[in-house]
């Protein structure tokens, strides 16, 4: 865990979250900010900064994310949807514990 991060502290329950799923490794809630009608966060429970600080070592964990995506957008009724993992302040990440976006839902998505 890490003191300062928003998403270690959503992972503890000291801040509250939509969530819609949770095991001993992941968690996932509803975005804040959804960007359209559906829109959620698959999140691991372990403090990982990002997708670029993640070694072998995290390959089952980025499995079972990616894995998760389908399985939770089905339950959220979404037909079709869009993953998105932003890396570094340059790929537009804002919170540095790693997530995976899922959304979707309305009208179909633009190319970019
Ligand atoms: P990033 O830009 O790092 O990929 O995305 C961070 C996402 O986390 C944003 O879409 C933002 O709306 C969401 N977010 C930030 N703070 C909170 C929060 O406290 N609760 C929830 N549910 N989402 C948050
Ligand atoms: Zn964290």
């Amino acid at each position: 865990m890490s003191a300062d991060c928003i998403f270690c502290k959503i992972v503890q329950g000291d801040i509250p979250s939509k969530n819609i799923y949770e095991d001993d490794d992941v968690i996932a809630f509803h975005d804040i900010h959804p960007i359209t009608k559906v829109h959620f966060l698959i999140v691991p429970k372990q403090h990982v900064e990002s997708l670029a600080s993640c070694s072998s070592q995290h390959q089952t964990l980025l499995g079972k994310m990616l894995l998760l995506a389908p399985e939770l957008a089905k339950q959220q009724g979404l037909v079709g949807f869009r993953t998105m993992i932003n890396t570094g302040r340059e790929g537009g990440q804002e919170v540095f514990h790693i997530h995976m976006h899922v959304f979707g839902g309305g009208d179909t998505l633009p190319r970019t």
